[in-house]
């Protein structure tokens, strides 16, 4: 039978986003050897590159090769050029949510991963995160207060007054609770469910059905946080956790603050997943947690981690390679353990070695091509 090829949609977008690209798909092209996976990569243009090329963030170009793909590959967009455009004319609200909408995005999933080489990057003290520790925050994307209706400011006999609704159905629930049991089936096996149930009614709903959907996942440890102590337990002990399950708006706060815990932008992936394609696997877009860092771009000096991390979730998640996947994990963990690291993770350490994105990129292919021949 001939192998599958994975048609992946290419989004490099602006500023370091076309530089830390190059870098995952010479990783991905890599891998390909190896595993014997093949890619057919469509490569367009996305956000502020493509209003200055063809009038649009998300030109209909982009938006077709991304249907006829089974995932995107996605860079990062905006900079200073774009910002006095209308808002939705914007590379960010042009393009990322209209993408995330189209394609149904509901769950965000965020490895925060402090390397135990790269600790003194994290601003929480030494002796809590000595060793390191890797959180992957599972945040419902699409659903709860964000989107609940009615959503405006009124007036009344009072004066002006806000409103927004928290609103979950059940279903939206169990969706991402499966995604994060099945994340936590393949790593230790531990859920911690966060929501704010001694007050909320959408607390005590998405606690009943987490426990609900547990039943299918006998073999996972699920425990419950309310979300303001959750927020002082990652801090307190960021170890202890593995799988982290949110609603919209607890995981918004919370994956930022696990990616400030783990102290390196640059280090840090991200994948949001939509409909599950069956077997386990979904149509995702994954794509580095920072953005366009306007401020270094065109000088060969960004970190392309985040990128290259992003490209190994995308194995995982929407083309169920998790060899290749662990592959590239272990190149980049292998890579920073050998000192090799870009500006924005340098401390002057015995036994470091300052690098630009393209030797960075270098590094993790050669650790790769290093594991291959062992
Ligand atoms: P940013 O994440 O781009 O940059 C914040 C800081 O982190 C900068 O100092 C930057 O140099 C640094 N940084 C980020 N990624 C890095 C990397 N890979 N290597 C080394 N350093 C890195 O956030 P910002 O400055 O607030 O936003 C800049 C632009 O990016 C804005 O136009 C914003 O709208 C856009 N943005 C896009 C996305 C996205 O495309 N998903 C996300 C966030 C921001």
């Amino acid at each position: 039978m001939s192998k599958p090829v994975h048609r992946i949609a290419v989004l490099p977008g602006d500023g370091i986003g076309p530089e830390v690209m190059n870098e995952a798909l010479r990783v991905l092209k890599s891998v390909s050897c190896k595993f014997e996976i093949d890619f057919d990569f469509n490569e367009q243009l996305v956000g502020g590159a493509a209003i200055d090329e063809l009038g649009s963030p998300l030109p209909e170009v982009t938006l077709n090769a991304c249907r006829e793909s089974d995932a995107i590959l996605f860079g990062s967009v905006g900079g200073p050029k774009w910002e006095s455009l209308p808002p939705d004319q914007q590379p960010e609200r042009g393009a990322l949510l209209p993408l995330r909408k189209h394609f149904s995005l509901f769950a965000n999933l965020r490895p925060s991963v402090c390397f135990p080489s790269l600790v003194h990057a994290s601003p929480v003290r030494a002796d809590i995160v000595k060793g390191g520790f890797n959180v992957l925050c599972v945040r419902e994307l699409t659903g709860g207060i964000y989107f609940g209706e009615p959503k405006e400011i009124r007036n009344d006999e009072k004066g002006r007054h806000a409103v927004d609704t928290m609103r979950y159905h059940e279903s939206e629930i169990e969706r991402i609770a499966h995604v994060a049991f099945r994340s936590a089936m393949e790593r230790s096996k531990k859920l911690t469910s966060i929501d704010k149930a001694n007050v909320l009614r959408n607390g005590i709903l998405w606690r009943e059905t987490v426990e609900a959907v547990s039943g299918d996942y006998p073999e996972v440890s699920l425990d419950h946080l309310y979300v303001d102590n959750a927020a002082m337990q990652l801090i307190r002990r960021p170890r202890d956790f593995d799988v982290i399950l949110a609603p919209n708006l607890f995981g918004d706060i919370l994956s930022d603050e696990m990616a400030m815990i783990a102290g390196s932008l640059g280090m840090l992936a991200s994948s949001s997943l939509g409909i599950d394609k069956g077997d386990g696997l979904y149509f995702g877009m994954y794509e580095p947690s920072g953005g366009s860092a306007p401020d270094i771009a065109g000088e060969g000096i960004a970190n392309p981690c985040a990128q290259i991390l992003s490209a190994s979730l995308m194995l995982r998640y929407s083309l169920g390679h998790s060899e290749a996947a662990d592959a590239i994990d272990n190149a980049v963990r292998a890579a920073i353990d050998e000192g090799i690291r870009t500006a924005d993770i340098y401390t002057s350490e015995q036994g470091t070695q300052r690098v630009g994105t393209k030797e960075m990129g270098d590094a993790i292919v050669e650790e790769i091509r290093k594991e291959s021949s062992n």
